[in-house]
């Protein structure tokens, strides 16, 4: 499961990962505007007080996706009562357009200012993962030290890395261990 697929299935959900995982890593701005590459409208209206609102709430997202990566009952209580924080603050205002595949719901009018309605996509795509009972889904990287975030698509919920890289090198380095043992 890559960013992309996750990308194609849930939008909101991928970005406050990536939001996620670039606040993690102190990221700034050029890393920001890769995220949004998908939207080219939105990388334009970056500028440098948005940049900086859009870390803030990669840091907010951080915090809620650590929370539920820990898999434990009482951090996703804690996380549930940040999301509703963003929730009330960034309130979704949802919006039907017509796409050339149809009618589709879009959480904020097309003309919304870019950090509240990234802010209520990326609140309502934790509130539904929450709401959904699929938090367990949010992992985060066993690679050594990396503990970068993701989503866990695969049928059996049994994913560890956060890429092909890390489960490369974490098996390469069992590897090592056992013909050093
Ligand atoms: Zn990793």
């Amino acid at each position: 499961m890559t960013s992309q697929e996750l990308y194609a299935s849930d939008v909101g959900l991928a970005v406050a990962l990536d939001l996620s995982n670039l606040a993690r890593e102190n990221g700034g701005a050029s890393e920001l505007r890769s995220i949004f590459a998908a939207d080219p409208l939105s990388v334009e209206w970056i500028d440098d007080t948005q940049a900086e609102q859009l870390l803030g709430l990669a840091q907010r997202s951080a915090e809620i996706a650590t929370l539920l990566a820990g898999n434990r009952g009482e951090g996703v209580d804690r996380a549930a009562g940040l999301v509703n924080v963003l929730l009330e603050e960034f309130p979704a205002q949802l919006h039907l357009t017509k796409e050339p595949e149809g009618w589709t719901l879009h959480r904020h009018r097309r003309d919304a200012p870019l950090v509240p309605a990234w802010s209520a996509v990326v609140a309502g795509a934790f509130a539904r993962v929450i709401g959904d009972a699929r938090w367990t889904r949010v992992g985060a990287c066993s690679g050594g030290e990396c503990g970068r975030l993701f989503y866990d698509l695969s049928k059996n919920r049994s994913r560890r890395y956060c890429s092909l890289a890390c489960q490369n090198r974490s098996k390469a380095a069992a590897y090592r261990l056992r013909r050093a043992g």
